[in-house]
């Protein structure tokens, strides 16, 4: 485990049990996901309220563009908050702000 109960840096009290050895983070493993790190309003202006010490899987996670390259887990997620996937034409403006 990652958390800082087991010598790691993920905050606990941000964790749930997922079963005996594994763990998430609070609000992602529900029928509406919604991690209780995410600081902000999906769509407008989020982050990740621990992004210092977010666990493994959230360091895995490509957001869409960021090197060059699509990504379908952050399309999916997009799509399920009602947002269009993120194309190379939309992202490339967002980073001259
Ligand atoms: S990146 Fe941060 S807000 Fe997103 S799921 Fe991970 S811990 Fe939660």
């Amino acid at each position: 485990m990652e958390t800082d109960l087991a010598g790691g840096i993920v905050p606990s009290a941000l964790t749930e049990n997922l079963d005996p050895h594994r763990v998430n983070m609070h609000g992602t493993n529900t029928y509406e996901p919604r991690c209780k790190s995410l600081v902000g309003e999906v769509g407008k202006a989020a982050h990740c309220g621990i992004y210092e010490v977010r666990p493994s899987p959230c360091h895995d996670l490509q957001p869409a563009w960021e090197y060059g390259e699509p990504s379908p887990q952050c399309d999916k997620a997009r799509i399920k908050h009602g947002m269009q996937p993120l194309t190379l034409d939309m992202w490339e403006p967002l980073q001259r702000r």
